[in-house]
Order: C-alpha cells, then structure tokens, then sequence
C-alpha cells in the first residue's frame, strides 16, 4: 500500500469544452486528486526537498488548464495527469477527478466529472540487432526512449551474443534487456517501440531475418494480454535463451504472471540449449 497526498475542491477558472460558449466565457473546474508516492523518506528527514510539493502541484494543475484547450473532459484529465507525473518525479501514481459543477446540462444538479488513473509501468524490453553497428544502434534506441518524457530507462543488461534463431542464414545477434517504465498503454509503448525500430531503418523482409533492431515486450507489470498483434508476457521468452540470459541479470526473480516461474527457473529448465547458443559479449 502506497502513501497517498489528497488534493480536493481545488478550483479552476479554464475554458475546456464542446460548446462556443463554454470556450468563450469559461467556467470553474473542480479537481480532486490523489497523488500515490513513498513518502518515508520525507516522513525522516522532515525536509521538503525529499516531498512533492502539493502547492506547486496545484499551481501546476492551474497553470495547465488555462493555458491548453480541450474539447472533452477526458483528454484534460489523461493529459494533465500524465503532465504531473512527467513534473512531479516521484509520484507513482495518481487518481485524477475533473468535476464541471457548471456543465451545460437543462436540469438540476451537483456536479458531473471524469476520473482517471495514471501510474508509471514497470516494462522489461528485449532488443536484438545483427545488421549495422548493433551495439550503436541499441544504445542508441535505449537514449532515445529514455529522452522520451513518457519513459525512463532503469537498468539495462549487458550486451549478448547469440546465434540466429529460426533458420535463417545470417550474422549472429546482439541481444540485451532493459527495464523501462512508462506511462503510455501497452498499445502505445509497441507503437512507441516500432517507431524506435523503424527510425534505426528496420525493414521487414524475411521472417527471422536480419533486422537493425528489434524491441519486444517482454513483461508489463504483471498483465497478461492477448491481443492479435499484442501478446504479453512475450508469446516466445519462455523458451529464448537470448531473452532469459540477459533478463537473469536484472530481474532474476520475477515470476512470468502466466507460468509461475522465476526467470531463473526458465532459464534452468532451456539449459542445455542456452549452452550450446549463447556467449556474453567481453568473455
Ligand atoms: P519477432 O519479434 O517475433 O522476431 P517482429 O518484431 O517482426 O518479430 O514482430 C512481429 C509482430 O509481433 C509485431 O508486429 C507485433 O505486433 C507482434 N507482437 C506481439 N506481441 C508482441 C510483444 N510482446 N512485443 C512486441 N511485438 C509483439
Ligand atoms: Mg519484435
């Protein structure tokens, strides 16, 4: 259970909605907010440098409601509620409440508002190259998501090699796994990732076949979902020793949410196969 600082009745003049009339005169927006945090530290030290500063957060919220316009009371919530996380480091999470006690509704009432939940996810990407200067090209990518300010890379594996998989007669692989969080969806995070694969100039021709760069998802948090371009956990890691490998260096002990196992149990039940394709690069 995370600590919580409460925000309620924080009142804003703005000009957010579908109606001219509510662009052109405006009206009083209410905001109740939920920031989630750690807040131990603050708790010792007993210094606001360690604390999110809920004055500064609420001078936030004001100043991005009346300086961006919205339709819909839906972007306001998922745009600012992203917005503070992105300012406000240290909050993990938050439970954001627009309420438009004002709204041009022709009856009696107190107020309608759109809530929204936002958290930074925990993500543990797999990258594979073996075409141009592999080792750049994923360090590269992992700079670029990591400027991304919906993303922040926390630790990354060291480099692998690894031998082609599937068939294909090509050079061998450069394999590594990092652990980012992100704010964006799991559809946004793969859009995000193939844009990062296009960019070091990925071209899909041969199935298993030599690419610039590869980013999969391997885990996010612990969801499980089966979309038909979307599988989490990653349909394959269980049985990739190229996946496993690097993932026992950073995350040993996760549990894969569908099969139960620690990464280092899925890494002793392939064993034999991790032997015969898998060398850490600089040994
Ligand atoms: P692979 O990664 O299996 O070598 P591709 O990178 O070409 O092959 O992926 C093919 C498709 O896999 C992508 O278009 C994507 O929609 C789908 N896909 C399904 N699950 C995932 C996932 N967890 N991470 C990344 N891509 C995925
Ligand atoms: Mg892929």
């Amino acid at each position: 259970m995370m600590d919580e600082i409460i925000i309620s009745g924080l009142k804003i003049f703005a000009w957010h909605g579908v109606y001219e009339e509510e662009q052109e005169k405006g009206q009083t927006f209410v905001i109740n907010a939920k920031l989630r945090l750690d807040t131990s530290a603050a708790g010792e030290s007993d210094s606001l440098e360690d604390c999110v500063d809920y004055g500064k957060v609420c001078l936030f919220i004001n100043d991005f409601m009346r300086i961006n316009r919205y339709n819909v009371l839906e972007a306001v919530a998922n745009h600012l509620a992203r917005k503070i996380m992105v300012k406000f480091p240290l909050i993990q999470s938050i439970e954001l409440e627009i309420g438009k006690p004002e709204a041009p509704i022709p009856l009696p009432f107190d107020s309608v508002s759109v809530k929204v939940e936002r958290s930074w996810h925990k993500t543990y990407i797999a990258t594979g190259s073996n075409l141009g200067d592999s080792e750049e090209i994923i360090r590269n990518a992992l700079e670029n998501l990591d400027a991304d300010e919906n993303c922040r890379v926390l630790r990354s594996s060291k480099m692998y090699r690894s031998k082609p998989y599937g068939g294909v007669e090509q050079d061998n692989f450069y394999n590594s796994v990092f652990c980012l969080e992100t704010l964006y969806s799991p559809i946004e995070l793969l859009t995000r990732l193939q844009q990062e694969e296009k960019e070091a100039g990925r071209e899909r021709i041969v199935r298993w076949g030599p690419r610039t760069l590869d980013l999969d998802i391997i885990y996010y948090d612990d969801l499980i979902l089966e979309r038909d371009h979307l599988r989490i956990p990653h349909r394959d890691m269980s049985s990739r020793d190229f996946v496993l490998l690097p993932l026992s260096e950073i995350a040993p002990y996760k549990r894969h949410p569908i099969l139960g196992l620690t990464t280092l149990e899925m890494l002793a039940r392939i064993k034999e196969n991790y032997v015969l394709t898998m060398k850490e690069e600089n040994e």
